[in-house]
């Protein structure tokens, strides 16, 4: 089978709150199919059948805020960077199931081979921090910088964590990609070409880089808000602003707070306090480390036996990693549940019903990015790919 743009058909198309359509949305609602019921004691048997029918044809990613009953099938774990790399180094896997979100998957359909298809178990594991920037919205952005006479100033760095369409805005527009584990060099490399950043479109990961990694201050920031005319900004703060950090952010991420750290602090006198830059500046601060996932998993692995680690990421890492290391006190960062429901949303019956419709060779919910976006999308994630210290991707 060979990969090739597919028009959403009437029926997969993605519905924005229930309200008309929206092709562009991460949000999705259907499932064309028989899904399995949850409840079906032959799940996880079945799931182990298709796989094994599938062999080598089908190479399943698990990213780590997946659901253990998903992991358990993952030929390999990762963060969204390390799972596109992943992606990318299998061209011979004619299928790549990504038990992840809407954005990672069209990610790992821009950086494998034409003849590799991109299958997302469930359409509705989209993702809300990707859905807060609209591909109009930031053209309509990049207006006003044109209008207040900055555009040729500033370049674009925009999150792994945004859709085809807006790093495709990226690419065609001078800018590159970054993950949270090499927002410095992304930053360092836009600041080298230009003058202002814009950031996109997670506002929390653009501000902690900015001022923990590039001694920038929050009077350097300033917050792009797409729902208000001139992002409700002054072109004067547009000027004078080194980082115009956009308006979005991750509601799994964004829920811990600074009561959250002081709370746990008071109950458990040496935690150390390790979170995600993806949370706000404020709790960042208060927090002993930050980091990727990738660095939130090596550092629960190099910790002393005995040490407590309270950790501000998604739950089913958090309770993954407090399994993995009985030895040291895992815990989670806030009183309250913190699943990402999106992420939640590819559970046993979705895999089940992926990879049985594949091992009859019936390709459901592929994942494809049309050629002008996937390839302006290219150009920047192959500009992130080009800094120093960031590994290449194997896919052409
Ligand atoms: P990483 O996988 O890049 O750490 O991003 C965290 C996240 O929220 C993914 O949805
Ligand atoms: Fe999106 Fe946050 Fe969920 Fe990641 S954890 S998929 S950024 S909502």
């Amino acid at each position: 089978m060979t990969k090739t743009f597919v028009e959403p058909e009437p029926s997969a198309l993605l519905l924005l709150l229930g309200q008309a359509t929206d092709t562009l949305s991460e949000r999705g609602v259907d499932c064309p199919g028989d899904l399995p019921a949850p409840s079906d004691p032959d799940l996880v048997q079945r799931a182990r059948v298709a796989k094994q029918t599938l062999g080598e044809r089908a190479f399943i990613l698990g990213h780590h805020y997946q659901r253990d009953e998903v992991i358990e099938f993952a030929d390999v774990t990762g963060d969204s960077f390390k799972l596109a790399q992943k992606a990318a180094a299998k061209p011979d896997s004619e299928f790549i199931v990504f038990c992840g979100v809407h954005f990672m998957a069209e990610s790992a359909d821009i950086l494998t081979g034409d003849q590799q298809i991109v299958v997302l178990p469930d359409m509705a594991a989209g993702c809300s921090m990707a859905d807060m920037a609209a591909a109009d919205q930031v053209d309509s952005a990049w207006r006003c910088l044109q209008a207040a006479g900055v555009a040729d100033l500033t370049v674009p760095v925009t999150y792994m964590t945004s859709t085809a369409a807006i790093k495709s805005f990226t690419g065609r527009n001078g800018g590159t990609i970054c993950t949270s584990s090499n927002a410095k060099q992304s930053l360092e490399w836009a600041f080298k070409k230009g003058e202002k950043v814009l950031f996109l479109p997670d506002q929390h990961l653009g501000r902690n880089t900015a001022i923990l990694d590039m001694g920038l201050t929050l009077d350097d920031c300033v917050v792009f808000d797409p729902h208000k005319p001139n992002g409700g900004l002054s072109t004067a703060q547009i000027r004078d602003a080194s980082m115009i950090l956009w308006r979005g952010h991750c509601s799994v991420h964004g829920r811990f707070t600074e009561e959250s750290v002081d709370e746990i602090r008071a109950k458990v006198p040496n935690v150390n306090v390790l979170v995600h830059p993806e949370c706000r500046h404020e709790v960042v601060q208060k927090a002993d480390y930050v980091g990727s996932t990738e660095f939130i998993i090596k550092t629960l692995e190099a910790a002393e036996p005995g040490s407590a680690w309270a950790i501000g990421t998604e739950l089913n890492l958090v309770r993954r990693l407090a399994n993995q290391h009985p030895d040291k006190q895992v815990m989670f960062l806030d009183r309250t549940i913190c699943y990402c429901s999106t992420m939640n949303r590819i559970d046993l019956p979705h895999l089940v019903w992926a990879l049985e419709s594949l091992a009859e060779d019936r390709v459901v919910n592929q994942i494809s990015v049309d050629p002008d976006t996937a390839h302006w999308a290219r150009v920047a994630l192959d500009r992130m790919l080009a800094l120093p210290g960031v590994g290449a991707i194997r896919g052409d």
